[in-house]
């Protein structure tokens, strides 16, 4: 039995893992060449311990009932109809590709970006690659207090030798460092308590070698009997004081932006405060403050986006699903085809909350023991249609380049262009 997973993320990975255990075959898609999703092109450079996590992928891409197919897109180079005709099942990890608006007036001016973008930018995603961040801004915003916030605050703080040692793509380096940013204001909109970011990621933010982080005392005042929360309050209220570094990191919070201000591009951004309502959320409260700043990253959260052929919820922003089986609009089952992960179950948790979510997924599939009503072989469709894939050893093959590119002082350097990628393979014999 033979089941194609479609997206190279953790997900993808982790219900790989649980279906070679059942005894499925594992055919893995993926429309860019190499694998690791969000691994890859989401977790910062400079937290290679997250990466690490790869090594177990590897792993599970060792047995020999996996193959992956990178560089095959769907809807390109396949549909999800075809899939179906070809496998027990149908499991689409294709994650969160886009991001949350702010609905804010100016949020479209040149300067204002998805924090989503950046990322993936300076990860070296070839969809991004091209883009270009007005680094010559000396105040920023980064609106949001999640974790991917604090990514970007701290690779937008790190000193270039800092960033020299990392993966991290060689144009953005460069840019970063010429960077002029010299303050970088991290924006949540309800109190230190509702933060979205880990203590892990709150406390790199009291230790940054470029940089100073500033709080203001009466909006870091609280405790909690919940350990994690006062943990939190912990970090927030022994941060060292400021000792003169080159760079500030201002965390705020209680404060909501409502305009980014600016006549061709951004020059400010209105913010109001807010204060908590009983059930915790934000209220404004009248009262307002401009903050001069020349950039913008809105970091309110990814989004999903539909698949052709696929039913989605627009409103939720994923895949129509009950517990991971793709129901359509009347709520049946739509046989063979399963969801997993961030499209399943929107942009929430960490790499492994992704193991849980798969597993329920698979073991739907296991219990529902389709067969594909054909057998042709996905080698011989793309085959047909002259699609160049790319297997787990072609990307072993581009991941040995990278590394061998990195010259022992980086851990690799990425190939960031699709053709470079599929050059530097060759022509499949
Ligand atoms: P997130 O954790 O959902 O945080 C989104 C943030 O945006 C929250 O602070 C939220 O505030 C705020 N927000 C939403 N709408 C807003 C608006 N209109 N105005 C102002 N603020 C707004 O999302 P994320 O940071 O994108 O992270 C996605 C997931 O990846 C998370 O589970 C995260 O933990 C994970 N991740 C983990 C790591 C790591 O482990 N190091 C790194 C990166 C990402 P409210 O709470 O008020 O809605």
């Amino acid at each position: 039995m033979k089941v194609a997973v479609v997206g190279s993320g953790p997900t993808g990975f982790y219900a790989a893992e649980d279906l070679l255990k059942k005894d499925y075959a594992v055919d893995m898609l993926d429309r860019l060449p190499c694998p690791y999703g969000l691994v890859r092109y989401g977790v910062a450079p400079d937290h290679p311990k997250i990466k690490s996590v790869i090594a177990i992928y590897e792993k599970i891409a060792d047995n020999p009932r996996f193959r992956f197919f990178g560089n095959v897109e769907l809807g390109r180079d396949v549909t999800v109809d075809e899939l179906r005709e070809r496998y027990a099942a149908v499991l689409l990890c294709t994650g969160a590709q886009s991001d949350r608006r702010m609905g804010i007036p100016g949020e479209d001016l040149p300067g204002s970006h998805p924090a989503t973008e950046f990322v993936a930018w300076y990860n070296g995603h070839p969809d991004y690659r091209h883009l270009s961040f007005d680094l010559s801004q000396e105040r920023v915003a980064v609106v949001g207090v999640g974790n991917v916030a604090v990514d970007v605050a701290r690779i937008l703080c790190r000193t270039p030798e800092e960033l020299e040692g990392t993966d991290i793509a060689d144009y953005a380096l460069e840019a970063l460092r010429s960077s002029k940013v010299r303050e970088v204001w991290m924006l949540g909109r309800r109190g230190a308590e509702q933060a979205a970011f880990t203590n892990p990621e709150l406390r790199e933010l009291t230790a940054l070698e470029g940089a100073d982080l500033i709080l203001r005392p009466d909006e870091i005042q609280g405790s909690s009997t919940d350990k994690q929360i006062a943990k939190r309050f912990e970090i927030l209220q022994t941060a060292p004081p400021p000792r003169g570094l080159a760079r500030k990191l201002h965390l705020r919070f209680l404060v909501s932006p409502v305009e980014i201000t600016g006549s061709s591009r951004v020059e400010g951004l209105r913010l109001v405060r807010n204060r908590l309502t009983a059930d915790f959320q934000a209220e404004p409260t009248g009262e307002y403050e401009d903050l001069p700043v020349g950039l913008v990253f809105r970091s309110v959260g990814y989004r999903g986006v539909p698949l052709a052929g696929v039913p989605f919820d627009a409103r939720k922003h994923v895949i129509s699903n009950v517990g991971g089986r793709v129901v359509d609009e009347s709520g049946a089952v739509v046989p063979r085809l399963y969801t997993a992960g961030w499209i399943k179950r929107g942009p929430s948790g960490v790499i492994g909350t992704n193991k849980p979510c798969a597993k329920e997924t698979v073991d739907k599939v296991v219990e529902d023991a389709l067969t594909p009503p054909g057998s042709q072989d996905l080698t011989d469709l793309l085959s047909s249609r002259g699609v160049r894939w790319v297997t787990f050893d072609d990307w072993k093959a581009l991941d040995k380049l990278e590394v061998a590119r990195g010259g022992g002082t980086r851990p690799r350097v990425k190939f960031t262009a699709l053709d470079e990628m599929i050059e530097a393979l060759g022509v499949r014999a």
